[in-house]
């Protein structure tokens, strides 16, 4: 059995995991999880978030974060935060680097189509969805559908989930039943990907000249750590300022996430993963550095979110999305051979991870082989 160094009682360990689905025989030279995040980078949908977006749409600049920068981020922040406290560095990244899997092309906007065309079939939730692509839909290995993946990173990927769903998962959907935590790890992967895509999305909102510097000035977060780097380097190009800000900002939440996380672990005194479980959650920021950030997300919500421009690109891309599962769920047959529904009752279904598994740009060319009539070849 392998255990990482310097692992502290609290953390998730291998001897202590509920383990796999499907028994298999541990690897000699890898830990559990971290053959869990080996066989993550090595899965198709994994390689396709290199061509998915949450906030602008793949094409439209080479500088933006994708679903895959964005995954390796988040990957970043929580490895870091994951040494510091002796948690399980190889757990948090398998997490992170899984947690937006089941993402449709075209950000929240597709995710939101989707779920409007599935709501007499179940519904769409892309958590539920990353679940799926580990659990089933990736088909690469002879013995399971799936990757097999252990107990706890599977639960770490399902963030949320809707009691209706929850009950029907089975072990990985009881702790939304019974109000109960998952392990520190996935508590640190949820707010690493929360301080990612905030500062991401401050950083590409200002290169994409959708929100000004003026504008971030009215944000507590953001401002004092602006005035901070005016002050030290007045002659600094706006460009490195925004760097410098952006990466100023990066560090004061996780350094405070990490000293608030640490003493409310050591107030709740957790030894074990299990009363980690039935303790409240314990991975998180001071109240008033909670308050800032907040305030950053409401900012990025209003002027980014739902800035014009944003919202008729994410209104084409819910068009595109709807249209093309219309078109399929009338016509199956339209669907290549691998993605044709058995029985024809799961159509919607197969339909939705067709759909859910493309990238921004093969949604869109699939949208014009269907619909354009001059595009004939096909
Ligand atoms: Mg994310």
């Amino acid at each position: 059995m392998f255990t990482p160094f310097n692992l502290a009682a609290y953390a998730a360990t291998d001897a202590q995991s509920r383990g796999r689905r499907h028994a298999e025989p541990s690897a000699t030279t890898r830990g559990e999880f971290q053959r869990d995040r080996d066989r993550i980078i090595h899965s198709g949908a994994f390689r396709r978030l290199e061509y998915k977006t949450q906030v602008f749409v793949n094409h439209e600049g080479d500088l933006f974060r994708t679903r895959l920068t964005h995954s390796l981020e988040v990957a970043q922040i929580g490895r870091s935060i994951a040494r510091v406290l002796g948690l399980n560095e190889d757990l948090v990244e398998a997490i992170s680097l899984a947690h937006d899997l089941g993402h449709t092309p075209f950000g929240h906007a597709g995710q939101d189509a989707l779920n409007a065309c599935m709501k007499d079939y179940g519904g769409f939730e892309h958590n539920l969805q990353s679940l799926r692509v580990v659990d089933k839909l990736e088909q690469r290995y002879a013995e399971f559908d799936g990757l097999n993946l252990c107990f706890e990173t599977r639960e770490g990927i399902l963030k949320h989930c809707s009691l209706e769903n929850a009950r029907q998962l089975g072990d990985v959907g009881e702790r939304f039943l019974h109000k109960r935590q998952p392990t520190l790890e996935a508590q640190v992967a949820n707010l690493a990907d929360e301080i990612a895509y905030n500062n991401h999305d401050v950083d590409d909102g200002l290169r994409s000249g959708l929100i000004t510097l003026t504008q971030l000035e009215q944000v507590e977060l953001f401002a004092s750590h602006l005035a901070q780097v005016r002050e030290h380097y007045p002659q600094l190009s706006e460009r490195r300022t925004i760097h410098e800000t952006v990466r100023r900002m990066i560090n004061t939440l996780v350094v405070d996430l990490i000293a608030h996380s640490q003493a409310a672990i050591r107030a709740a005194g957790v030894a074990h993963p299990d009363e980690v479980r039935a303790a409240p959650q314990l991975i998180g920021f001071s109240p008033a550095l909670a308050a800032q950030n907040n305030a950053l997300k409401q900012f990025l919500r209003k002027h980014l979110y739902k800035h014009y421009r944003v919202v008729r690109m994410t209104t084409k891309a819910a068009r595109v999305v709807t249209e093309l599962f219309d078109a399929f769920l009338a016509t199956p047959a339209l669907l290549p051979e691998e993605h044709q529904p058995h029985p024809q009752s799961d159509a919607p279904r197969v339909i939705a991870d067709y759909i859910a598994g493309m990238t921004d740009r093969y949604a869109m060319r699939e949208y014009r082989r269907l619909f354009t009539i001059e595009d004939v070849l096909i």
